[in-house]
């Protein structure tokens, strides 16, 4: 059975979402960040943390920690893949790509990588702020360069 709030994926694709639910990447904490936000989707209690450590314009370490529904954190383990190493005008894009295929319905871009997987999501309009917060506190975090030590 599959619960009435879960989007209903192909199987490949909720192949590909579980696995970067059960084993994400890029997960944890930066010792030396550059930038860092944190960010909250209060409808579904999701919330994702972003430290970068930023070379030039070039996205040169991510990692990311949080919680919540399984559409968030594999979100958040797929985009830190595809901007890896990446210079931000590349993650702009993968960005654009991925906004426009969950809210405009355009079909999947070859850069979105396994992002793709989260197309289903598209059909439920409550789930695509799961799936848009690891890239809202993506660009919050690239806006919120380090000037001081914070301390927690
Ligand atoms: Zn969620």
């Amino acid at each position: 059975m599959v619960s009435a709030t879960e989007p209903l994926f192909d199987d490949l694709y909720r192949e590909t979402l579980l696995e970067h639910y059960r084993s994400p990447r890029n997960r944890g904490r930066l010792e030396a960040p550059t930038h860092h936000a944190e960010g909250l989707n209060p409808v579904c209690g999701d919330e994702i943390r972003i430290d970068l450590r930023m070379d030039g314009d070039r996205i040169a370490e991510i990692a990311f920690d949080g919680q919540g529904c399984s559409i968030s954190q594999s979100t958040a383990s797929m985009m830190s893949v595809e901007i890896l190493d990446r210079p931000v005008e590349h993650a702009m894009a993968v960005q654009q790509a991925f906004e426009a295929m969950l809210t405009a319905g355009a079909e999947p871009s070859a850069i979105l990588g396994d992002l793709e997987a989260l197309q289903g999501v598209s059909k439920f309009p409550v789930r695509i702020k799961c799936a848009l917060l690891a890239w809202k506190v993506l660009a919050e975090s690239l806006k919120s360069p380090n000037k001081e030590e914070t301390h927690d």
